[in-house]
């Protein structure tokens, strides 16, 4: 039903706009935030971990990092070209 949602923990309907059940007092939403939540702790599992330039390195520093960075991008770009030949392949 539409607007209601009904409570993981004794399946009573509440209104969905409820984030706790009126009935048991559970999280109605417990499922969806833990989703919500590894996805904020993943934002993207794909993304490249880039090594972190901080406003304190030198020039060397920076100039060193930024070559890592470089060499990462192009590691990762290899490593996804290849998946993506890997799942374009048949079988
Ligand atoms: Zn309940």
């Amino acid at each position: 039903m539409i607007g209601e949602k009904s409570c993981p923990n004794c399946k009573q309907w509440n209104d969905a706009k409820d984030a706790f059940c009126v009935f048991c007092g559970s999280e109605l939403f417990e499922k969806e935030r833990r989703v919500k939540e590894s996805l904020e702790a993943n934002p993207d599992p794909f993304k490249v971990p880039l090594i972190k330039i901080g406003d304190k390195d030198g020039y060397l520093i920076v100039f060193g990092k930024r070559i890592i960075q470089l060499v990462q991008i192009v590691f990762f770009g290899i490593l996804s070209l290849l998946l993506w030949i890997a799942s374009i392949l048949p079988g």
